[in-house]
């Protein structure tokens, strides 16, 4: 027994004795190769660095593929393909034109949308159920909504000559890595933008996917370049000579590459970390609100840079919102990714199981208490129980810090000025919830939050016509809607 099941222990609740038969989804529709190349100029290429890693199955463990590892010299590589696609055909193509190969690539994503689905839970761990029905849809969305865009760039910038900036850089994390490249590559084709894209290291393998569907796309070669490693290789990007640099993952590596663009002419746009608050008042229908709060921060197993990580419930309502999330908490289904049934699938890396296990004992040690349902975990892979801590600090790190991870810190309010002062009592801003059945009170709430969005009576809600981004440490720059296209473009005065 950890120390976490031990401190846990004393609060196990038996899951219900009913039980669902196995439902798996089948892997036969993904046909992965033993190893893969850079994708540069419209081919697959050998890595000059000459190095490679393994990428792995977070549920199993098991090794699916061999990665290359882009160097330097790939990356000059990628940026010079990426920008003779650009001066030589791509941004002296009509809207229309660019549109076209846009739709083509949505079309292709919902016809794979099953062989994409699998690949990303196999890689990424997260549920099927998530990855069919929520990032896939999403991000044929996505290329659907830019293509729409593309011939109406003057109607949406009247009178300034919107034109394009270059080469992008895009660097995504691991937690969305097909939404995040269908975030990043739609609105910067649309505008008139060639791009070199880096996945992370641990989810490359949807991306390499999508580069088929480029090629099937028949896009102009070096239109879309896709470079895999780790963070050196997406430093090296940076550094690179791009036109703009779009970065979504941590507030630590997003300074890092302010730091590094600073006194260039290099444009910048970051999605970084959150903290959001959920606020539950005591008018609010409960039932909706606990499926609000658990879909806020056990999706994709915590690993949501907008996760309602801090519910803020109101006094009177406590006790009776504690019974229900546990009730709830009791019901979900933690295990194979795979399994339809499945709700919370594996944390995606051990790194990062570390770093919620650490975080979590901390939040021991300083004196939070924690829940956790009772559920048997897998023995492989990597695996995390969904946890509420109670007799939260608004000092506790777990309070402060970004978890990433199944994790819920609860804090209570008793008026609604002291709701909006602990809503912002964080370095972040990206998103935020409320709960009433108050109109008037959602949109006072919603004018004092400092977050990018703010949802009412619901919660995780995306669409590609509504823009995304932050305040503060969670970054600048909004994705999403007619906003996203302006961090592509040169705009006239
Ligand atoms: P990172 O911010 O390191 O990763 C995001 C992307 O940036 C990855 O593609 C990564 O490459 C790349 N990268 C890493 N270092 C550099 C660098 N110096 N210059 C340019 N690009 C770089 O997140 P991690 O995966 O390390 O996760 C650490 C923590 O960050 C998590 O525990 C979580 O709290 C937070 N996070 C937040 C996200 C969000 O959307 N808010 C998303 C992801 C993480 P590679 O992964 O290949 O090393």
């Amino acid at each position: 027994m950890t120390d976490i099941e031990r401190a846990a222990a004393t609060t196990l609740t038996p899951r219900p004795s009913w039980d669902y038969a196995p439902a798996p989804e089948s892997t036969d529709i993904v046909r992965l190769q033993d190893s893969y190349g850079l994708f540069v100029g419209g081919e697959f290429v050998e890595p000059k660095s000459g190095k490679r890693f393994t990428t792995i199955n977070p549920a199993t463990e098991e090794p699916l593929a061999e990665i290359a590892e882009a160097g330097p010299e790939d990356v000059a590589l990628a940026v010079e393909a990426a920008r003779s696609a650009h001066d030589q055909v791509w941004r002296d193509l009509s809207g229309a034109e660019r549109a076209k190969y846009l739709y083509r690539i949505a079309r292709q994503l919902q016809e794979r949308a099953r062989e994409f689905a699998v690949l990303e839970t196999m890689n990424g761990g997260k549920p099927i159920k998530e990855s069919r029905d929520v990032d896939l849809p999403l991000a044929a969305a996505h290329f659907f909504y830019y293509a729409g865009w593309a011939d109406k760039l003057e109607y949406a910038f009247p009178g300034r000559s919107p034109g394009p900036i270059g080469v992008a850089g895009q660097i995504i994390p691991w937690n969305f890595p097909m939404l995040m490249a269908a975030w990043k590559l739609a609105p910067a084709l649309a505008t008139g933008n060639t791009a070199v894209l880096k996945p992370a290291e641990t989810t490359p393998l949807t991306a390499l996917l999508l580069a088929e569907v480029i090629q099937e796309a028949e896009l102009p070669p070096g239109t879309i370049n896709i470079i895999t490693g780790a963070g050196e290789t997406g430093a090296a990007l940076v550094e690179s000579g791009v036109d703009k640099v779009a970065f979504t993952g941590s507030t630590d590596v997003g300074k890092r590459i302010r730091r590094a663009t600073a006194g260039t002419a290099k444009r910048l746009t970051l999605e970084l970390g959150g903290k959001a608050a959920n606020i539950v008042f005591d008018d609010a229908p409960l039932d909706q609100a606990v499926e609000g709060v658990i879909n806020g921060i056990f999706f994709n197993q915590g690993h949501v840079c907008c996760a309602g990580s801090r519910l803020l419930v109101q006094e009177p309502v406590f006790e009776e919102l504690m019974d229900k999330l546990k009730a709830r908490l009791q019901t979900l289904r933690v295990g194979d990714p795979l399994d339809k049934n499945t709700d919370v699938g594996a944390i995606n890396s051990r790194q990062q199981l570390r770093k919620i296990e650490e975080l979590v004992a901390s939040g021991i040690d300083e004196g939070a208490e924690i829940y956790q349902p009772e559920c048997v975990l897998p023995e492989r892979g990597f695996w995390f129980r969904p946890t509420l801590f109670t007799g939260v600090s608004q000092s506790h790190r777990i309070a402060r810090e970004e978890i990433f991870g199944p994790v819920l810190s609860i804090i209570t309010f008793r008026t609604p000025d002291e709701a909006v002062e602990k809503a912002n009592n964080t370095p972040y801003g990206l998103s935020a919830g409320v709960w009433t059945e108050k109109g008037s009170r959602i949109l006072w709430m919603a004018e004092r939050m400092r977050a990018g969005v703010v949802w009412a009576n619901t919660f995780n809600r995306f669409d590609p016509a509504s823009p995304f981004g932050g305040y503060k440490e969670s970054g600048f720059g909004r994705e999403g809607g007619m906003h996203g296209l302006e961090p592509y473009l040169q705009l006239s005065p």
